[in-house]
């Protein structure tokens, strides 16, 4: 198995990691460019994301003709993981939850007039769009059969009612990708709908506080009440909405796991720095024994994350659904991010815990990452759902 970067993904990574080096990092430094969630303020983030679209690093998963770059999942992977080397790296070049998932779906599953009309403005980076699945109890949430919110068909229109939460970026978003139940059928209960902000029928009833820093437009709950969406804002056939979702959340899963190693690094780097200097007993910290331990376990925790990342992404590039690759990947790299935060501010003593350096924001970020697009137990089942399935198969060479 080779994973030699191919030629177009390493010139590429090493242009992002100049570009996060030079224009991205000195100002995540100044907390005056921080919006009021902790996320990059619009201010800043205007002409950065101008610098990128002109530098040629926008949009890279998209196909040529839906305006992207056409790099593989294969090749993404070393991009996203350098852009994350800041907190506010990939909003910058188009590569953030839950645009990027949103638009790579869109560009595999819509017909061409619904791209002109969806996803054109995302890729361009004139509106943000979001992702509605969850809903509270009793609702969809791990196990999406459940789904209550429905979508009648009256004539040609489908109308909505129903409760969401949790969803990403919907108070800054203009384009939403929903889930409906359509059918009682088990297997072909659900479709997909696009609609835009401005249609009447909805509302966000709360920006729901969270632990960590927000994505821009928070994560909401909204209620449908009569929203009307005609039948040709419909994704894909009626009932074929868990297969879109199934489509869309093998590769959002693992760019997640991609942005997340760069977060990892990150925490290492700043670790790094603190302990080839700081001296306790007549040594650095990097000299004792005990310190090389912490850092080496991260070190290799993060190999294996990107080992992990690369295989799954060389699954889902030949075309396959890489279930088994993918839960692997987002529980092992979910929880290299936990480890090397964690590790990088026990390291760096009570400058780990303070707000001069970003650890403190990477920590809390982080909890998120066991529980968003799946939690870990829901991966480990797959996993074990799939062993009793194939036995021996399950490790096979093919
Ligand atoms: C920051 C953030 C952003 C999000 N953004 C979006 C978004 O944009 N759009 C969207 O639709 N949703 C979004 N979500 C929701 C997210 O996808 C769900 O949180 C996730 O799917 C888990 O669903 P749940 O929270 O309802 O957990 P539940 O289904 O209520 O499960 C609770 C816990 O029970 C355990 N559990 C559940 N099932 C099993 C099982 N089979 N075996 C063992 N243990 C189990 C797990 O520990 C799990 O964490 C977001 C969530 C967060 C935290």
């Amino acid at each position: 198995m080779d994973f030699t970067l191919s030629p177009e993904a390493e010139e590429m990574r090493l242009r992002i990691k100049a570009f996060v080096d030079t224009h991205i990092i000195p100002l995540e430094a100044d907390r005056s460019n921080y919006d009021e969630h902790e996320n990059i303020a619009e201010e800043p983030l205007g002409p950065l994301k101008a610098m990128a679209k002109k530098e040629g690093i926008w949009s890279l998963s998209l196909p040529v003709e839906d305006g992207g770059l056409g790099f593989s999942v294969v090749d993404i992977a070393p991009c996203y993981e350098e852009m994350n080397r800041s907190i506010f790296g990939p909003v910058c070049f188009n590569a953030s939850a839950p645009d990027d998932g949103n638009m790579r779906i869109l560009s595999q599953v819509a017909r061409p007039d619904q791209k002109d009309k969806w996803l054109r403005p995302i890729a361009n980076g004139d509106v943000r769009s979001s992702f509605i699945m969850t809903e509270p109890m009793p609702g969809a949430g791990s196990d999406p059969s459940v789904m209550r919110t429905t979508a009648v068909k009256h004539g040609d229109k489908w109308i909505v009612h129903g409760t969401k939460w949790f969803i990403t970026g919907a108070a800054v978003a203009k384009h939403f990708i929903l889930l409906a139940r359509t059918s009682d059928d088990a297997r072909r209960g659900l479709t997909a709908f696009m609609f835009h902000a401005d249609q009447p029928g909805w509302r966000i009833t709360r920006r729901i506080p969270i632990m960590g820093p927000e994505e821009h437009g928070g994560h909401c709950e909204l209620e449908f009440d009569g929203l009307e969406i005609p039948d040709e804002d419909r994704l894909m056939a009626v009932g074929e909405g868990l297969k879109l979702t199934q489509i869309r959340l093998g590769t959002a899963r693992l760019t997640h796991c991609m942005r997340w190693l760069g977060l990892s690094r990150r925490a290492m780097e700043i670790a790094r720095d603190y302990v080839v200097q700081r001296v306790s007993f007549g040594e650095t910290l990097a000299s004792h024994e005990g310190v090389q331990w912490m850092l080496g376990d991260v070190a290799m925790a993060i190999e294996v994350g990107r080992l992990l990342t690369m295989r799954a992404a060389r699954r889902l590039d030949e075309g396959d659904f890489a279930r088994k690759e993918v839960s692997m990947a987002k529980i092992q790299v979910a929880d290299t991010l936990h480890q090397a935060v964690d590790t990088a501010i026990q390291l760096n003593g009570a400058r780990g815990y303070s707000k001069d350096t970003v650890l403190e924001w990477i920590y809390r970020y982080a909890r998120q990452a066991r529980l968003v697009d799946g939690a870990s137990e829901v991966h480990k089942m797959v996993l074990a759902r799939n062993y009793l399935n194939e036995g021996n198969d399950f490790w096979s060479w093919r």
